[in-house]
């Protein structure tokens, strides 16, 4: 006898009240996603997504559903039926598989039905574990767990829990278009997006032959290794540099980043309304530099109405960097490339820029023809399960299309 199913346990579930449905049938969807490549049986309730392993290894599937969000804990489990004969044979077989010496049974009774209480379940399983094994019991220390789980007509039996990475499944919350440069930033932002059930369309500003081919080739490959967390991504590419060019022959320097940043947004606020977006995301963070001080983005932020979420904007750069290496972005994003921003970077930025100054800039040229070609000429990129797929189009799973 061995553990031969995973348990995944909801994450934020409780605090999420009439959406537990949604959440659950995005999650079955999502796990479904993920396990494609193992021979595993599938099935979710309404407490819980159990996995049934056959001959496969655990260790796999655990470390994939690990890369799975809205996942709380995952347990390694064997399910009997509940008669207290059957679980202390099945318990005493089970530990028996387990590296230690001593043990201690804890036991979870949500069948109040059950002719034993919780205390009286551990005490049948432990009598039993001590008479036919040389374990021996420690209810301080103990080497191993046997959790026993009865519920109405099942008894589950774990002795190790795995983490998850917690909070929502993604789709659940919406999408957004993602400003995605191609430094350490913007990737850990969409990470930390897709973590909170919310889905990324990305979206990148490039100015050839000012900026290179290779930067594409570098946000290709970060997004294959964001295709972990989102299995399918767009990379939306947009021409920039004729508008870019424009900015810099108007503006005075120290408001060129300002003025180049309010172009992004109202591109980016396009983009995202045609896609249904609910919002537009970016990886900045406050004071990081010139352009991301509190004033700055007050005057960014006013060509639109529609929401900027900046899931970093106070989170310290060390951490950030932590992120970036846990998601395995940092190697590629630390390569080092010319961004837009870098190419013009003014030497002195305005750092409190304003919002009636910015105007006055901008009204000495057309700039909205040009961004009606910037938007018109944007080329598509999709990235699949950490392969570039051709020609495809990618329809991102909104939650009312999943049928399960
Ligand atoms: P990152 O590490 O994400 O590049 P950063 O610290 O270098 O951030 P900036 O270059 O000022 O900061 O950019 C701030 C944010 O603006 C980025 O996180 C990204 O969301 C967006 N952004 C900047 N340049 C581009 C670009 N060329 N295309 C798309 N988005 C961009
Ligand atoms: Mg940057």
């Amino acid at each position: 006898m061995k553990f031969d199913s995973l348990l995944v346990h909801y994450g934020e579930l409780s605090t999420k009240g009439s959406n537990r449905k949604e959440f659950i049938r995005c999650l079955v969807h999502n796990v479904r996603v993920a396990l494609k490549a193992f021979p595993v049986e599938i099935k979710g309730n309404r407490d819980y997504i159990l996995i049934g392993l056959g001959d496969q290894k655990p260790e796999p599937v655990i470390a994939r559903l690990q890369e799975v969000s809205g996942i709380q804990r995952i347990s390694l489990i064997y399910k009997t039926e509940t008669p207290i004969e059957t679980i202390q044979e099945a318990a005493t077989a089970l530990i028996a598989t387990q590296p230690g010496k001593t043990f201690k049974v804890e036991t979870k009774r949500t069948d109040k039905t059950y002719p034993l209480d919780s205390y009286g379940i551990s005490i049948a399983v432990a009598d039993a574990i001590l008479d036919h094994t040389d374990l021996e019991v420690d209810v301080h220390h103990p080497d191993i767990v046997m959790k026993v789980t009865l519920r109405p007509g099942e008894c589950l039996l774990s002795c190790q829990d795995y983490p998850g990475l917690g909070g929502y499944p993604l789709g659940m919350n919406g999408k957004v278009t993602m400003l995605l440069s191609g430094g350490i930033d913007s990737p850990v932002a969409a990470y930390s997006l897709m973590r909170r059930g919310i889905l990324v369309d990305c979206l990148h500003f490039a100015s050839p032959p000012y900026t290179q081919m290779a930067v594409i080739d570098k946000l290709k490959d970060l997004l294959k290794q964001l295709n972990v967390y989102q299995n399918d991504i767009r990379l939306q590419v947009v021409p920039f540099t004729k508008l870019q060019e424009a900015i810099y022959a108007h503006v005075p320097e120290p408001y060129c980043i300002t003025i180049m940043r309010r172009m992004m947004i109202r591109i980016a606020e396009k983009v995202a309304k045609k896609n249904h977006c609910l919002g537009i995301a970016t990886g900045e963070s406050i004071g990081q530099v010139a352009s991301q001080t509190l004033q700055s983005i007050v005057t960014i932020n006013d060509v639109t109405s529609f929401p900027i979420l900046r899931p970093l904007c106070v989170s310290d750069k060390l951490s950030i960097i932590e992120t970036s290496k846990r998601i395995k972005t940092y190697e590629i994003s630390i390569r080092p490339y010319e961004d837009c921003c870098t190419i013009f970077k003014p030497k002195k930025p305005k750092t409190k820029p304003r919002i009636d100054e910015a105007e006055r800039y901008e009204a000495s040229f057309d700039y909205a023809s040009l961004i009606e070609e910037a938007v018109e000429g944007i080329t598509n990129i999709y990235l699949s399960g950490g392969e570039e797929v051709e020609g495809k189009q990618i329809v991102c799973p909104n939650p009312g299309d999943l049928v399960e």
